[in-house]
Parts: C-alpha cells; structure tokens; sequence
C-alpha cells in the first residue's frame, strides 16, 4: 500500500513507530433483527442485564482506580455511570424493543443515534463532548451484549513488541484510557477530540504521543499498518517509505539523546551568563507528583491544583475531602518536598473543571462561578479547604495561592475567611504557620490592570496565562474552532504580562508565571526579558528551560525586548521572539 500522511491536533509530544492497533466501535457492527412477540420480554431482561453489567463494571473500575491515576479518572467514571441510569439510555431502547420488537443491540443504537443526532444541532461545546460520553457509555454496553471482550492486548513480561502498538480509535474514553497504564503502548491517534478533551489530558498524563482529531482516521489505517506518530508535528504517516522510517527512527533516537543530554543539567543550578538566580517551581496535581518534581531538579512547588483532589466525588462517595483527608494530602505534598516551599492553590473548579460534571449547568462556564467565585458562595467548603491547609503550613513551608481574584471586595472576603480560619484553628489549639503568604493569581485583565489593588494586599503574585489568554482574547481555550485565535505572543497579552512583571518588581512583591508559557522553552528569553525570575512549569519541561536560562544573557535580552514590547505586528513578534538573544 502506499503511503500517505494525516494531519491532526498534536496534545502529546514525542515520535511514536509501530503497528496500528484498531479499536473498532462496537457500534459498527451490530445484528439487526425483529424478535417474535412472545420474546420481547426476555430481549428487553437481556438489555436490562447488560446495563446491570455495565453498571458493575464502572463500580469495578471506580474502587480499582491506581491510587496514583489522575484524579479526573474518577470524574469520567461518574459521568458514564450517570448517563446510564438516565432513562434515555436505561428506559427508551427497553421500549423501543416493546413497541418495534427490535433486538436489544439495535434498539440500543437506535437510541444512541437519535441522542447523537440531537446534539448534533446543539452549538454549545460542553454538551457536545457529553455526546462522546454517551457514545462511549453505548459502546460499553454494547460490548457486554455481544460478549466481545476488549480485546486489548496485554504486555507479555519480556516481549516488547506491544510496546510498539500504537492505539487507533474514533475515540477513546477516558475510563477506558485507564487499561493503558498497564498496558504501554507507544502511542494514541484518535478521529476526535482536541487540545484540552478528556483524553489528550490523560495522554498528556501519560506521557505518550498523541494526535488527536484526526477526522477519518480510523476508517483510512487498517488494522497493523505500520505507523509514525509524530506528536509534536500533530502528523500521522501511515506505511512509511524506508527513508522516512529511517529519518524518523534517527530523530526518534535523537529525542533520546537530548533527553539523556538535558538529564546531566538536573543538579546544575539555573543560573543565567550573566549571573542572575532563576527559580524553577513545579506544577503539580496530586502529592504523589512531588517526587518527580524533586527528580526534575524543582525548587519547590509553584502550583499545585488541588481541585484534583475534589473532582469527581460527588459520585458513588457522595461527599467532598473532609478536612483531615485534605490536610493529609497537604500534609504528605509538604513532607515530600523535605523543606522546599509548596504553593497550594485553593479550589479552582468551575469551567472545564466541573466539581460533578453531570451538574453542570452554567450558561457560560468560563465566565461563571469559577474558582473564587465558587469558594465565596460556599464558605464552609471554602473554610475547610484553609484550615486543612493552614494545619498543614504546621509541617513545612506553604504558601496560599487564590486563584481568579478581580475584585477589591473579593480580596478583602478571602483575606477575612483566611484569619477566620486562622482564628478556628486557634480555638482547637491547632498549630499552623501565623505567618503564611498568601498570593494571587493574577489571569483575568481586570486584576492585570489594578495591580496597585493587589500589590498592597499580597505577598506575592503567580500568573495563569492560560487563563489570561483566554480572557484577553475572548477565545475559550478548550474549544478547537477557535484554538487558532488563543496566541500568548499576541501584544495585548505580552503587555499584560510585563505590566505585571514590571508593577512586581517595582513594589517589592515577588512575580511568577504558572501558566503554559511558563514551561515553553521558546518563549524563556522573552519571559527572563520581561524580568521575570520565577517559572513554574510541569516536571517534564523544566530542564529544557533550564537549558535556555543557562545560555541567556540579560543584559542582552532586557533591551532587545523592550524593542519587542513597542512591536505590534504579529509576525515580527514572532520573528523577534525567536532570534531573542541569537543575533
Ligand atoms: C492558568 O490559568 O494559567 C493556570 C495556571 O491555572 P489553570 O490552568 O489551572 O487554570
Ligand atoms: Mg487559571
């Protein structure tokens, strides 16, 4: 055959060789047939018994969640398990068989296709990633009805061809992308999903390549074509000439060269030419990150998102971490750390974080009652979470991040039901850190252009440029048709950004970035430029901006910027941005 190339939405990076491996929906394949009317009854207990097993199933995979999985694992498993209780999908196909005397695969899929096609007319994003789900939850039940296993092939002990299988869907669940842990696969193409879908978040998390929404890919690749996933490109080439094999066996091994390379820069301190310190933190989602984060050579956590640690509890448990159990993860980030600062972030749930997915009802999520928002209409939850944290500021050093803050009236709530908090714990005769920091993010242009009502409240600042991207924008950043709009290097966001860095250092108050931008190692020179000297990034990224650090110069990048700060044009930012420092 010959070959030919696909292009998608690169979410992973690194270049993936192997053998498709096809997961076919079970969809595709159904019977079609009419059941005689005396057993109607038994093909509608079939259906019945199938939901019954599914049900089963998701309870099975929810209690045998690793306990190392990402927590958002949970959330997907919760919004499959609501979807099947609903009557669309446990109540209409039973009566579909009633009343047509269709089989239980086709009554189901007649179902499924009618939702689809509802959601179809439906613009709104949100719900349609829940036609996925409920796709996804179909399948599954389709599946037990016609007894085919998943059909996933498991790792054998010391053969590693399966290593080189590379998973081919039209889309793959979240809850399903939880078998690939232990199976390690080299790589992930899928016909939809994007840059921020459930499932470039979990391969992200895994660190495999992946393309996703690619359209018609699992139609065109046939099953053991031979397959290069080129993650950073977002380029799948199936059947590759032997030249192009070689060129990117030879870059795949290159990759490995690098990593080993940048491995040697794990103890070097981030330094740049010119002698200035520079700050590498990591980002993390659960204490079980901070090892890595060690590993990577951080010096201490910039961000932690504890939000991971609420979602998806409002399902099978039905209840949100006590203050205990939060105060043990707070607890456990803080010891593992042996001494190095941990910013923790107080809930940041709202938008493509729902606390219950399937609760989600906000006309506009991204703009609603979004992280501080959130906590300041439910105080208790709120209160909670800051004694948990505060008891855990007992046992190492901890700072308190808030995020989404644009108001004077909010900084000053937060600012009280942190020393209400302060002051319960006081009459319990618990310990905690009287002298704890608490920053804001700044990542909505509001906060970003009252910075003198921030400075004069906080100890510090941390930027979320993912968020403030969006805002400055206009652009929500989980949706792919607008994703070509969502530019960080845009003039209005790079002015935001210096404002910030600039007002900082000026009042004394020390300025980070958490976002994205944080870890990109393009965009290091502009950043240092701007003066900022604290990063925090995802473990896997910080050598490769430690590298840029190290052959930076500030005397030389600090005008060349302020040149770049009074460009408005976009391609001679980008120009610019990518000779910093080389000319
Ligand atoms: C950000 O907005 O840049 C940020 C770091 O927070 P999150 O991505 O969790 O919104
Ligand atoms: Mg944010």
């Amino acid at each position: 055959m010959a070959s030919f190339t696909l292009h998608g939405i690169p979410v992973s990076r690194g270049i993936a060789i192997g053998r498709a491996h096809l997961l076919a929906p079970a969809a595709l394949d159904v019977k079609h047939y009419l059941i005689p009317q005396e057993q109607v009854e038994a093909e509608v207990q079939r259906l019945q018994k199938a939901i019954a097993t599914v049900h089963w199933e998701l309870q099975t995979l929810w209690s045998e969640l690793p306990k190392d999985s990402p927590a958002e694992l949970g959330a997907f498993i919760d919004v499959h398990a609501l979807i099947l209780s609903d009557p669309m999908i446990a109540e209409v196909p039973l009566e579909i068989i009633r009343t047509r005397q269709y089989n239980a695969e086709w009554a189901l899929v007649t179902q499924i296709e009618e939702l689809s096609a509802q959601f179809d007319e439906i613009e709104d994003p949100y719900l349609r990633e829940r036609k996925a789900d409920i796709q996804q939850v179909g399948e599954r039940v389709l599946k037990v009805l016609t007894g085919s296993a998943s059909s996933l092939p498991v790792l054998g002990g010391s053969d590693d061809g399966v290593r080189h299988l590379i998973v081919v869907a039209h889309d793959i669940s979240p809850a399903d992308m939880l078998q690939f842990r232990d199976r390690a696969f080299g790589g992930f193409v899928t016909d939809v999903g994007g840059q921020n879908s459930h499932t470039a978040i979990v391969a992200r998390s895994l660190d495999i390549p992946a393309v996703l929404g690619m359209y018609k890919a699992s139609t065109l690749i046939q099953q053991d074509d031979w397959l290069i996933v080129d993650g950073d490109a977002g380029v799948v080439i199936v059947d590759p000439t032997p030249t192009v094999l070689a060129q990117y066996r030879e870059r795949q091994a290159q990759l490995v060269r690098e990593r080993k390379k940048l491995a040697k820069l794990k103890k070097t301190p981030a330094v740049t030419r010119d002698g200035t310190s520079i700050e590498l933190l990591a980002n993390i989602e659960l204490p079980e990150d901070c090892p890595s984060a060690l590993e990577a050579g951080a010096v201490g956590i910039g961000l932690f998102r504890t939000e991971f640690l609420f979602m998806g509890r409002a399902g099978y448990l039905m209840q949100l971490p006590s203050e205990d159990e939060q105060f043990e993860s707070y607890r456990k980030a803080v010891r593992s750390m042996k001494g190095l600062p941990v910013t923790i972030r107080t809930l940041d749930i709202g938008a493509d974080k729902p606390l219950d997915a399937a609760e989600q009802t906000a006309l506009n999520p991204a703009l609603g009652l979004r992280a501080i928002r959130y906590c300041l209409a439910e105080p208790q939850m709120f209160l909670t979470q800051l004694r948990a944290i505060l008891r855990a500021s007992a046992y190492g050093p901890i700072k308190l991040l808030i995020p989404m803050l644009a108001h004077a009236f909010e900084i000053e709530q937060t600012l009280s039901l942190i020393e209400l908090a302060k002051q319960q714990l006081r009459e319990a005769n618990r310990k905690f850190d009287p002298a704890l920091q608490v920053g804001a993010m700044i990542e909505i242009p509001a906060a970003a252009l009252t910075l003198p009502l921030f400075v004069k409240r906080m100890n510090f600042l941390s930027i979320g440029t993912n968020d403030l991207i969006q805002y400055t924008l206009a652009v929500d950043r989980v949706d792919r048709d607008v994703a070509h709009l969502y530019n960080p290097l845009h003039p209005a966001v790079l002015h935001l950004l210096f404002n910030t860095i600039s007002v900082g250092a000026k009042s004394g108050v020390p300025v980070a970035v958490c976002g994205e931008m944080a870890g990109d190692p393009r965009l290091t020179r502009l950043l240092l430029g701007m003066g900022l000297r604290e990063f925090s990034m995802h473990p896997t990224q910080l050598l490769s901006v430690k590298q840029e650090i190290l052959n930076s110069d500030l005397g030389k990048l600090t005008p060349q910027v302020k040149k770049i700060l009074r460009t408005f044009e976009p391609a001679a930012i980008a120009e610019a941005v990518r000779l910093l420092g080389k000319e």
